[in-house]
């Protein structure tokens, strides 16, 4: 018998899991266990003793399970599965979204061994794609930055964050975002930790930083409010298996109201 291996069969942005309360992916020898046709399967890693595979799939969802988007599982799943479901997302997306080149348009094809596609055209490799953003927590004292995008689910704030683009380093990135969408400078911008964020294929980057100078004044195209917390006044804040929630939930830590008073 073959070893069992946890499959993260996606269909587009949907993983496979059992129709159940807590979230499952199927454990079995092989896809075909399964019933599942499958156009592209990627050894990921391991979780709990067992090799994980991302697969690409088209079929119907074999009984008792169903495709359900990534996304909602956000709440209530244990942060190894979270980031074992994300690599397989991401690299299904990139294999799904490269069958094509993008330099002359001919049809791609698999290098062995490798997560690359090559254009059988024009030899182009085509790899996957990550996407690094800054996300950055402003301190003011005892207070934090915290801002809502129209996009957010209603009542939720949370730090900033943006894309690095071209040419930048991510030290310019902080105090371009910071600068552009709510007009205040910062200083003493310290790194905190990273987290891969597979909608679709970021790297979320954290930092810490400073107010430094300026009023408050949000671009409206991407931020709604904005404005400054105590941990003892703060709103919805986003779910605790991301950075952003690590972020501030560090903060609150570091500023404990007194409980004295
Ligand atoms: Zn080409």
């Amino acid at each position: 018998m073959a070893d069992q291996a946890f499959w993260f069969a996606f269909e587009g942005d949907k993983l496979l899991v059992f129709d159940e309360g807590s979230v499952r992916v199927p454990l079995a020898g092989g896809p075909e266990e399964l019933d599942l046709d499958v156009t592209f399967r990627w050894e990921i890693g391991d979780l709990d003793g067992h090799a994980c595979w991302a697969v690409e799939t088209d079929s119907e969802p074999p009984e008792g399970m169903v495709f359900r988007d990534l996304r909602s599982f956000f709440f209530g799943v244990d942060e190894d599965f979270f980031r074992m479901a994300g690599r397989a997302k991401q690299i299904v997306g990139w294999h799904a979204t490269h069958r094509f080149c993008g330099r002359c348009g001919g049809p791609t094809e698999p290098v062995s061994g490798e997560l690359a596609m090559r254009c059988t055209r024009c030899g182009m490799m085509h790899y996957p794609r990550l996407s690094p953003a800054a996300i950055v927590l402003v301190e003011k004292g005892d207070r934090i930055l915290l801002a809502r995008s129209p996009g957010f689910p209603k009542g939720l704030y949370s730090v900033l964050a943006g894309f690095v683009e071209p040419g930048e380093s991510i030290e310019d990135t902080v105090a371009r975002e910071i600068e552009e969408e709510v007009g205040i400078g910062v200083r003493n911008v310290t790194y905190f930790g990273s987290q891969p964020w597979p909608f679709p294929h970021s790297l979320m980057i954290g930092f810490t930083a400073e107010y430094e100078d300026g009023e408050l004044s949000p671009d409206p195209d991407e931020i709604e409010d904005a404005g400054w917390y105590t941990t003892r006044n703060l709103p919805q804040l986003p779910p605790k298996t991301s950075i952003a929630r690590a972020m501030i939930d560090d903060f609150v830590k570091r500023n404990e109201p007194d409980v004295t008073t």
